[in-house]
């Protein structure tokens, strides 16, 4: 769990799984969906630009972190994921 398992181009930062965990409210799932996808940038960066996109979002009932591009329901609650 605290093995370095990324470190960002232009960036001294180590991250670790613990890391990415905790920027993703700890949910695994959306972690490694972070890992998978980045190229150079920080874990950070890259959850901020999924933000903004609106690639994720959290669930107004249960308020997990969802990847709302892929889901039309909330995988935890069932909520119908409206859109914006
Ligand atoms: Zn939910």
């Amino acid at each position: 769990m605290d093995a370095p398992c990324y470190v960002p181009e232009l960036d001294d930062t180590v991250y670790t799984k613990k890391d990415f965990l905790a920027l993703c409210n700890n949910q695994e799932e959306i972690a490694e969906e972070l890992f998978e996808q980045l190229d150079w940038q920080s874990p950070s960066t890259l959850f901020n630009e999924w933000e903004d996109m609106g690639e994720i979002g959290a669930c107004e009932e249960c308020r997990k972190i969802l990847l709302v591009f892929s889901m039309e329901k909330c995988p935890y609650c069932g909520k119908d994921i409206a859109e914006e």
